[in-house]
């Protein structure tokens, strides 16, 4: 069997798979991606912080598609809870940080399609249309075995290939998981009023209900339910959800129409043991997957990306193995992602939990976020650009 040789090789063409790929071989690093066409609709959104929208504007990415984004320039938080002791309602507004926006709101079938058009016009990268169905990891070089019987090698598997990752099973990376009495169910919507480029986290007793702003008087909602209220929301009309949504969310978008496109998320939280052994480096949910609670997910998954691009760049430069990379890898994005892992359940079981002081605590905490200029802005930084992660694009510098 003839199998292809290349430098790296990028196993899922999911948006940070694909980012990957795109740092690589426009940085000058022989790539091959393995990915499937897409085949389920995506009826999802992601709101992308301004690290995000910096990296992917210097890899090219995001003048193909930001005419389609929204400006995210104010968060607003409502205790929503009815309980005995409630927050005060705090605002964010990007300006206070001399930021024009916090980040940007898009369809993840839009951002999609951009990053797999600036995939297309790089030389470098090769797309495999295929699936990983085998890995083998040897002291020089991985082995990746195709599903249609081909196989590709490389000094280094970058592995993007999501929640069930075959590359992280072969490097046998353990993962710890919780999961939690929650679903989330997401929905794009037109609304009468004017969403101001705000968007609106309404905290209730099962969950967030959040209004992200679209382009236009459109909104997409991620909408957290005890999962026995899933069936019900499901199979309600149109009509009945509107109603619902128009309701829950007090009416501050006016009237609601649902576009069509309903999706159904349970959730829970996981971490691998290690984002990088042997001769693989997990990014993405197959690193960790984190409820979608503060738009946290794909914005860690795309520094994991940012990360592992400019340590391989770097490598291949010094003329080192790039697979050596891994280690210093997992080093580097530990303390990211374990700090918003733990932020994102904190917040999340805070709002479940009947505990007094628990939400005393979260109380506390947002009334002096509204009252001290300082500590807010602070939090405001850090949510936007991590101290313990700012990889090169995410500071607009090519590699
Ligand atoms: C309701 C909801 C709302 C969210 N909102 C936000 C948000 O506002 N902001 C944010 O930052 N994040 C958000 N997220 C998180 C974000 O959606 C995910 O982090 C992101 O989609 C993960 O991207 P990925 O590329 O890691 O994985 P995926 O998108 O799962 O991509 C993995 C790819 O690998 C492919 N694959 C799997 N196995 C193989 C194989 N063996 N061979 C080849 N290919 C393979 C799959 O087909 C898939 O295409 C949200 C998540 C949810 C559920």
């Amino acid at each position: 069997m003839t199998i292809s040789r290349f430098a790296a090789v990028v196993v899922g063409g999911g948006p940070a798979g694909l980012t990957a790929a795109i740092a690589l071989a426009g940085a000058g690093v022989e790539t091959a991606l393995i990915a499937m066409p897409r085949s389920m609709p995506d009826h999802r959104t992601t709101a992308l912080l301004a690290g995000s929208v910096t990296a992917l504007d210097t890899l090219g990415v995001w003048r193909r598609c930001q005419t389609q984004a929204a400006p995210l320039r104010v968060l607003r938080i409502v205790d929503d809870t009815d309980r005995l002791l409630r927050a005060p309602e705090v605002c964010f507004a990007a300006s206070e940080i001399g930021l024009d926006a916090f980040g940007h709101n898009i369809e993840n079938t839009i951002l999609i399609s951009a990053l797999e058009m600036q995939a297309r016009d790089l030389p470098l990268l090769t797309r495999v249309e295929d699936e990983a169905a085998s890995v083998a990891i040897e002291d020089d070089r991985i082995t990746i075995g195709l599903k249609s019987g081909a196989a590709l090698s490389a000094e280094l598997a970058i592995a993007g290939d999501g929640r069930h990752s075959v590359c992280r099973a072969a490097a046998r990376i353990e993962i710890q998981r919780r999961s939690y009495p929650q679903t989330a169910l997401t929905f794009n919507l037109g609304h009468s009023r004017e969403h101001h480029d705000t968007s609106t986290e309404f905290h209730t007793r099962t969950g967030p209900f959040t209004l992200v702003p679209l382009p236009g008087r459109r909104s997409s909602l991620v909408f957290v339910v005890d999962p026995t209220e899933v069936a019900n929301l499901r199979e309600m009309s149109h009509e009945g959800v509107a109603a619902q949504i128009e309701r829950r969310s007090h009416s501050i978008l006016g009237k609601i129409a649902v576009e069509p496109g309903r999706g159904v998320f349970p959730l829970f939280a996981e971490t691998a043991d290690r984002f990088g052994a042997g001769r693989v480096a997990l990014i993405g949910e197959a690193a960790h997957v984190v409820a979608p609670i503060g738009a946290q997910g794909l914005n860690l998954g795309l520094r994991d990306a940012a990360t592992i691009a400019e340590l391989v760049v770097a490598a291949q430069r010094a003329g080192q193995d790039v697979g050596s990379a891994t280690a210093r890898y997992d080093a580097m994005r530990r303390a990211d992602v374990t700090a918003r892992v733990l932020a994102v359940d904190l917040l999340n079981r805070s709002l479940l939990s009947d505990f007094l002081p628990l939400q005393g605590a979260r109380g506390l905490g947002l009334f002096l976020m509204r009252h001290v200029g300082p500590l807010r802005r602070s939090v405001m930084r850090e949510g936007v650009a991590p101290l313990a992660s700012q990889p090169r694009l995410m500071r607009g510098e090519a590699l």
